[in-house]
């Protein structure tokens, strides 16, 4: 009797094991298959294959993730460009998380990743396993990010110290560095030069609606250069020559100005306003409105061009990014005010986005609803939201600069 339950319970066992064996085999084929994985051996090191050190070959990814299709679907030569450091990795692929799942999965752009020190293994690859199209990873070279010859050491040394408790990174000399970059050598990267179009993403911002729509073909069709979500006003104590250089390069440039440019937009001032947020007016006529420029997407040719270019120099040889903490924001709508035509510059005013302190949610029920936003407009507190908020220049874009145009007329 004994034996025959043993007998029983061996093949009750054998089954078990069977099916055991045939679920497992079957999760290999269904559970974990192609197109829901995020990479594979390629995707991963691709970047590596452009003369990045090479991980380990038998990485548990290797085994892992079968290959991953790479293709770009989207047909815009247009890239999003991150610069950023090695420690801002978890930022990074917050960023990117946000932006994949919202628009570029589905048409899966490039990502171009720059530093000024080289990314490590794991910024590498863990970036490429978030991103859905192929991965760069560039060194800026040290020219394009220290000081140019032209700039007296000791003096910057001077500012950096005498301006650390009382302007907003006025300490912080790589910050120096960061904003002449932004503003005069993003768009020359090697790399970008392949590119028409970029879409500026930094760590730790979200995007709080799907886009639905290729937002580069939707500039390059209406014949934009630049798009913006969120404008502002400066803190004055960064830049406190800046507009007295621009009134300057106007003087000595003036047929590089566009001829229906925004210099409304940057000039303005509503005494009201002043009054009612209690700002200190500004000393200059520029009333320190600008487009925030963390979120940026834009024609690299504009920037690439003389007018550009000519106004950039003149900017840093005047010695502000360093003597001063003149900000790439100000510095790129200025030089877009006055150089495009105001109807190059496009308000995207169904784009859902936040960057500490601020955030931007569209106004529309239906924008809301259908674009599956998470944020809500009206209820976060009023220094937050920032559309309509008294530190917003929007009101004034609308009427000063390009106006106010809705999504089915642009
Ligand atoms: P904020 O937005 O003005 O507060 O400045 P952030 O700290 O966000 O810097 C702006 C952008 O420049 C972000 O994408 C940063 O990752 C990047 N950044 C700032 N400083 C450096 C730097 O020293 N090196 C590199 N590689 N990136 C930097
Ligand atoms: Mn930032």
């Amino acid at each position: 009797m004994n034996r025959l339950i043993g007998a029983a319970q061996t093949i009750v066992f054998a089954v078990y094991c069977y099916y055991v064996i045939q679920y497992l085999k079957g999760c290999s084929k269904t559970g974990v298959g192609e197109g829901q994985t995020p990479s594979g051996a390629d995707a991963v090191y691709n970047p590596l294959a452009r003369g990045q050190p090479k991980l380990a070959s038998n990485s548990y990814l290797d085994k892992r993730f079968p290959a991953r299709d790479l293709e770009q679907i989207g047909k815009e030569n247009a890239t999003m460009v991150m610069l950023v450091r090695n420690f801002e990795l978890d930022g990074a692929l917050s960023s990117m998380r946000s932006l994949e799942d919202r628009f570029n999965r589905e048409y899966k752009y490039p990502w171009v990743f720059l530093n000024d020190e080289p990314f490590d293994a794991e910024f590498i690859e863990k970036t490429s396993l978030m991103a859905s199209g192929k991965t760069f990873y560039e060194l800026v070279p040290a020219q394009d990010w220290q000081p140019p010859s032209y700039i007296n050491k000791t003096r910057l040394d001077e500012n950096l110290i005498n301006s650390r408790a009382s302007v907003l990174y006025g300490g912080v000399r790589s910050y120096r560095n960061m904003c002449h970059f932004n503003s005069g050598f993003f768009y020359k990267q090697k790399r970008l030069l392949n590119y028409d179009w970029y879409f500026r993403v930094e760590p730790d911002v979200e995007y709080m609606c799907d886009f639905q729509y290729d937002p580069f073909e939707l500039l390059r069709v209406n014949n934009k250069v630049y798009g913006f979500v969120i404008a502002i006003r400066e803190y004055e104590n960064t830049i406190p020559t800046l507009w007295q250089t621009v009134e300057s390069f106007m003087q000595e440039f003036p047929h590089l100005l566009h001829q229906n440019n925004a210099i409304d937009f940057l000039t303005t001032n509503e005494t009201s306003l002043h009054h009612f947020v209690q700002l200190r007016p500004s000393s200059t006529k520029y009333n320190l409105c600008h487009f925030w420029s963390n979120f940026e997407i834009g024609n690299l040719n504009f920037f690439r061009g003389e007018a550009y270019e000519t106004y950039f120099q003149y900017l840093s040889k005047a010695g502000g990014f360093h003597y001063e903490r003149w900000g790439d924001a100000p510095v790129h709508s200025i030089g877009l005010s006055l150089l495009a035509d105001k109807h190059q510059i496009h308000h995207f005013d169904d784009i859902g986005y936040y960057h500490a302190p601020f955030l931007s949610c569209p106004h529309s029920e239906e924008i809301l609803a259908s674009k599956r936003c998470i944020c809500q407009p009206r209820a976060a507190p009023v220094n937050v939201t920032i559309d309509v908020n008294t530190h917003s220049c929007l009101a004034r874009w609308w009427r000063h600069g390009g106006g106010k145009r809705f999504l089915n007329e642009i």
